[in-house]
């Protein structure tokens, strides 16, 4: 897919409140400081789409990015920020359930990993409460650029067999940098693909 436009559209803190516009949604999420503000400016070929965190935990909204006239990109905000109180942490959960259990147009999650670090308990949780609400996500790797070829290998392979203790299959997966623009391609086909099948769906009922 190449990127034509990519504009932002609203932030807001609930999901009644979201576009109404009922086009295929694409929600991207994580710790905070995984790199997702990098990651998303790097799909979109934008230096400053999203804004790349002075505060981690600052930035919580739902944000919303119309790509190509065609898709919505959402950035939600980072999760397992150590400093935010147990009041917020609950708020803030409630908002993202909220988000995933109301959204109707999202089409998949995307759950952004650092690569350099082993499973993280809070990254599972959230993928089991993914599959558990029914919501298809995909898991990116992020900031690829700081390992060697083998230790990457190594890692995805670790992590997969993490998640096949508790999944009979994989989610898709995807290797990606955005300092060495590692990746853009793969999820943007993804992303083309899943958007194609849609239509051809609606075409076909
Ligand atoms: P967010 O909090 O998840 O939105 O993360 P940011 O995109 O703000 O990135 C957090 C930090 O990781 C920043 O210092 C980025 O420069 C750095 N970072 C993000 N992506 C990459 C990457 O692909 N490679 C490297 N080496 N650093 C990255």
């Amino acid at each position: 897919m190449k990127i034509k436009s990519a504009e932002f559209v609203i932030s807001n803190s609930e999901v009644a409140k979201c576009p109404k516009n009922p086009i295929p949604e694409y929600a991207f999420i994580g710790r905070s400081n995984v790199g997702k503000s990098s990651l998303i400016n790097m799909l979109t070929d934008r230096k400053s789409l999203a804004k790349t965190s002075g505060k981690p935990g600052k930035t919580q909204l739902i944000n919303h990015f119309i790509i190509n006239n065609n898709w919505y990109l959402v950035d939600l905000p980072g999760y397992g920020y150590a400093k935010v109180s147990k009041t917020s942490k609950r708020k803030f959960q409630k908002f993202i359930t909220n988000y995933f259990e109301q959204r109707q147009q999202l089409v998949s999650a995307f759950v952004l990993v650092d690569i350099r670090h082993n499973p993280q308990p809070i990254d599972l949780e959230f993928m089991q409460y993914l599959g558990e609400s029914g919501i298809p996500f995909a898991i990116i790797f992020t900031k690829a650029d700081k390992l060697k070829p083998k230790a990457i290998e190594r890692n995805v392979d670790d992590y997969c067999q993490e998640l096949l203790k508790t999944w009979e299959e994989l989610p898709p997966y995807f290797i990606t940098s955005s300092s060495k623009k590692i990746g853009q391609e793969a999820v943007l086909d993804f992303i083309e693909g899943t958007n194609e099948e849609i239509e051809s769906l609606k075409n076909h009922s």
